[in-house]
């Protein structure tokens, strides 16, 4: 009985040094896939420039690239939104079930 050629996870990469090189240079290049990727943080390259970091879901390892200041306030700015409806949640809840300790 022959298999079908099972799908490849875009994600997913081998240990060796060139595989994980592809595998995250291209993490890098797709917009949809790279904002999908958990957030590490922003930081200054010591210049005028800042560096965006992501988490690779395959090694758990930091990609980073070049970031513009508008798109760092957007990502920060999209996250603020869900840690503060995030956060009016648990107020809810608390209120609801009279304390905050449960
Ligand atoms: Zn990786």
């Amino acid at each position: 009985m022959s298999r079908l050629p099972q799908p490849q996870q875009p994600l997913c990469h081998g240990p060796r040094k060139e595989e994980w090189e592809r595998a995250h240079e291209a993490m890098k290049t797709d917009e949809v896939r790279w904002s999908s990727l958990a957030l590490d943080g922003i930081q200054s390259d010591g210049g005028a420039a800042l560096i965006e970091h992501r988490r690779c879901p395959a090694c758990g390892s930091s990609i980073s690239r070049h970031t513009t200041a508008l798109q760092a306030v957007e990502i920060l700015s999209s996250l603020a939104g869900i840690h503060a409806r995030s956060l009016e949640a648990i107020a809810r809840a608390a209120t609801v079930g009279g304390r905050l300790g449960e």
